[in-house]
């Protein structure tokens, strides 16, 4: 294509913005699994259907007529089955009409929340490691990350470097509780302190809790936004993608008080103007499944950890065990690869077995040189298949 701009060819066509972040490691890791036929233990997505009520809802929304756009932010019955869960599950008091707005996953409902409260020059502190969307998030929508170490290995913050992130330029900080990829669920503790520091510095907690019902050994989820204060300056951002097993539906949501889901809603309308419109009504049904279903969810995923734990740690990896969420996050040195790249091509090209390097996750490359990441959201035979081609990575 001719260069209209001027007739300097070398000139990029696409924007600094751009230019600003790379590729996604984890879909293009997906990629590479389906090119090698090998297993995707790399993008978190489940190996099995979502319920069934869900399903059928969706189905039959489509025959029933609801093919047209939705009211675009979210139909009302979904919205409603979104405020009503919030009430018996989280004792949240969401009003349907004013704090909620449904996204295209929980995806758009962190780019939209960021690009509604952003200005050219704020700061945003984003925990690393970090889920690799936040960093691109950050720069798409104009945010200048400042980030803070969780150390291992059990993934803590250290309260100092935390308020040395915080100045008047900071305008939120994102959390990610129960934590991708690391496991961490943030104790009620832990959010006390964010709490203190986002009410000093009149910052918005930006809280992606789609792993909410993804908890092992006891651990609790706790949303920033039900903590004193915090109500008025907090986005909750979840999905059916995990807790339903749908991650292809798209279908995402963003709480917040009315003030924030005014710019929220006004940013989403325009990037997307609505959520696919019959799988909302899937998802309504959806919200209704008693609290036997999220039991059961998490008891499954537990077994699915135990398992997984147990074979990466015969095999050799150090493993840092995973409170929530459904990632194992590893470290690799015993293999004796220089890197994380080369160690993820071996495996997914000769062992069969996709993963997500681990400097895809850190900003500071060194951290995550020897570490893997592994999604384990996959049946028990797929991950017997797994272990066994496991057995065929040789230690050094
Ligand atoms: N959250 C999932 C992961 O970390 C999927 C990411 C994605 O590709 N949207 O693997």
């Amino acid at each position: 294509m001719l260069n209209t701009r001027d007739n300097n060819h070398s000139q990029p066509l696409t924007s600094l913005r751009v230019a600003g972040f790379t590729e996604s490691v984890i879909r293009e890791m997906t990629r590479l699994a389906k090119q090698h036929d090998a297993l995707n233990l790399a993008q978190g997505f489940p190996d099995w259907n979502p319920p069934e009520v869900m399903m059928e809802a969706a189905c039959k929304a489509i025959h029933d007529g609801v093919n047209q756009y939705a009211i675009t932010w979210g139909s009302p019955t979904l919205r409603g089955a979104i405020a009503e869960k919030y009430r018996w599950y989280q004792q949240m008091s969401v009003d349907a009409e004013t704090m909620v707005t449904v996204t295209c996953g929980a995806t758009e409902a962190m780019i939209s929340s960021l690009m509604a409260i952003i200005d050219p020059g704020d700061e945003v502190v984003v925990f690393e490691p970090f889920y690799e969307n936040y960093g691109p998030d950050a720069i798409l929508s104009g945010a200048t990350p400042h980030y803070v170490t969780l150390h291992e290995p059990d993934w803590h913050f250290d309260f100092d470097q935390l308020a040395a992130a915080f100045n008047n330029h900071t305008k939120a900080i994102i959390i990610n509780t129960p934590n991708n990829p690391t496991g961490k669920v943030f104790t009620r503790e832990e959010l006390m302190l964010i709490t203190g520091l986002c009410q000093k510095w009149g910052v918005v907690a930006v809280t992606d809790e789609i792993y909410e019902h993804i908890l092992y050994d006891g651990r609790e989820h706790l949303s920033i936004a039900t903590l004193p204060g915090m109500s008025e300056q907090t986005i909750t951002i979840n999905a059916a993608s995990k807790t339903y097993s749908a991650t292809g539906w798209r279908v995402g949501w963003a709480i917040a008080a009315p003030h924030l889901t005014n710019g929220i809603r006004k940013v989403h309308d325009f990037l997307t103007v609505g959520a696919a419109a019959p799988l909302q009504e899937g998802v309504t049904a959806a919200l209704a499944l008693p609290l036997e279903y999220y039991a059961g969810l998490a008891a499954s995923y537990q077994d699915k950890r135990n398992f997984m734990l147990k074979v990466l740690g015969d095999t050799g990896f150090k493993c840092f065990k995973p409170f929530g969420a459904y990632y194992i996050m590893t470290d690799f040195s015993a293999f004796g690869f220089p890197d994380d790249t080369s160690f993820s091509r071996h495996l997914v090209a000769d062992i069969g077995i996709a993963a997500v390097p681990g400097t895809s996750f850190y900003r500071d490359a060194e951290l995550g040189k020897q570490r893997i990441r592994f999604a384990y959201a996959k049946q028990l035979p797929t991950l017997e298949t797994a272990a066994t081609r496991f057995s065929r990575l040789q230690r050094t």
